[in-house]
């Protein structure tokens, strides 16, 4: 790439959570806070209790198999708008800082099948709406996801201060997504070339966590940095990447800071910085980081689909077999990087394999839960924990 030609693009925004904004660990990361906020509970506002209430007429929410349900709303019926269009503009004036505004679908893959919506693309019925209202506050920016059922794009063009985001959600993380050759990938791959068609104010929600083993092993590093460069090339500019990196996740910061790098400079060299990075967090003990990443890569299997909800078991003939583990162990067995050790423990106990080890492991695996922080998912593995009768 270009470096004169990267510089004098407009600059990148990345969207933080506020736990993602106390990392400041990283000076990439604390000088580039983001300068806008998003409205609301981040995104999913179309769907009941939020734009629209429940206590809405019920054709504001969609008709699925027969009945109304809070899931989604109808974007065809009038009301709907109505009631959105009031909700939103009430909001911006009570929140005159604030210049982003997410205007997107419920956080699932249903959609209405009202006379109205049903023969239409739901991508456009979206993008329609959000127009709609996007169109009366042409000084403020909004945003909406191409989520499940609104990911086919259409014909509508959305106005310029509309930034539209299709999700990663459901293509698998093995490979870089320009190098799959499964034909959800390819679908999604024209998809995302068909919008940039229609406007450059794109965003991407990219995924690489698996939300259920969020401790776990997870052979999706080495995709990253060649979807990040990927996505860069095609010149988009704003990125949620929700990853599992907040502290005690397989990665933790440290892989936030990359991304973060790899978004801000896309013309480096993943793998160098990943390296950089790991010497900075690990020292000496860096080498035996890169091992591990190696191993996991290398064995990740060919066919595996890697998404974000997988159970372990799948696994157990690749990265996570008997013999793999065996050797996590070893290439840990001369350092204390207890952040790495526990996500082997945590595989072991979850799938059960690797026998002979797991006897010994889970005393230490316990008394690793009491060190290491596990933040937000704390819960989840103590009701892991319970479940396991440990
Ligand atoms: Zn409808």
């Amino acid at each position: 790439m270009n470096l004169r030609k990267y510089l004098s693009r407009p600059k990148m925004n990345v969207l933080l959570s506020e736990d993602e904004k106390r990392i400041g660990k990283f000076d990439v990361i604390a000088d580039h806070f983001p300068q806008k906020t998003i409205y609301s509970k981040w995104t999913h506002n179309l769907e009941g209790g939020a734009l629209v209430p429940f206590d809405a007429p019920r054709k504001c929410f969609a008709l699925i198999d027969g009945h109304r349900v809070n899931a989604q709303l109808c974007l065809s019926y009038w009301k709907t708008l109505t009631i959105a269009f009031s909700a939103i503009e009430n909001a911006i004036v009570s929140n005159q800082d604030q210049n982003l505004w997410s205007i997107a679908q419920g956080d699932n893959p249903a959609w209405c099948e009202c006379d109205m919506c049903k023969d239409e693309n739901p991508y456009d019925t979206l993008i329609y709406f959000v127009n709609r209202i996007a169109n009366a506050h042409p000084d403020k920016q909004f945003h909406t996801l191409l989520y499940y059922k609104t990911e086919q794009v259409g014909t509508v063009v959305p106005l310029p201060n509309v930034m539209v985001m299709p999700t990663t959600i459901q293509l698998s993380k093995h490979r870089p997504y320009q190098e799959q050759k499964r034909e959800d990938a390819r679908k999604w791959r024209i998809n995302l070339l068909d919008l940039l068609e229609l406007t450059s104010n794109v965003g991407i929600w990219d995924y690489y966590g698996n939300f259920k083993h969020l401790l776990a092993p997870n052979p999706t590093l080495y995709s990253i940095g060649a979807n990040m460069r990927w996505f860069r090339s095609l010149g988009i500019q704003n990125f949620i990447i929700q990853t599992d990196a907040a502290i005690g996740h397989e990665g933790s910061y440290w892989k936030e800071a990359w991304i973060y790098r790899m978004l801000k400079y896309p013309f480096l060299n993943p793998m160098t910085q990943l390296k950089i990075i790991w010497r900075r967090e690990f020292g000496r003990a860096a080498k035996y980081v890169k091992e591990y990443y190696d191993l996991l890569d290398a064995n990740k299997g060919n066919g595996d689909y890697l998404n974000n909800w997988r159970v372990l078991e799948v696994y157990r003939d690749s990265f996570l077999s008997d013999k793999m583990m065996a050797r996590y162990y070893d290439v840990f067995s001369y350092s204390n990087l207890r952040s790495f050790i526990i996500q082997i423990d945590y595989a072991c106990v979850e799938i059960g394999t690797a026998p002979k080890y797991v006897a010994e492991r889970l005393g230490r695996f316990c008394a690793r839960l009491g060190n290491v922080t596990v933040n937000e998912h704390k819960k989840s593995v103590k009701t892991y924990l319970k479940e396991k009768g440990l």
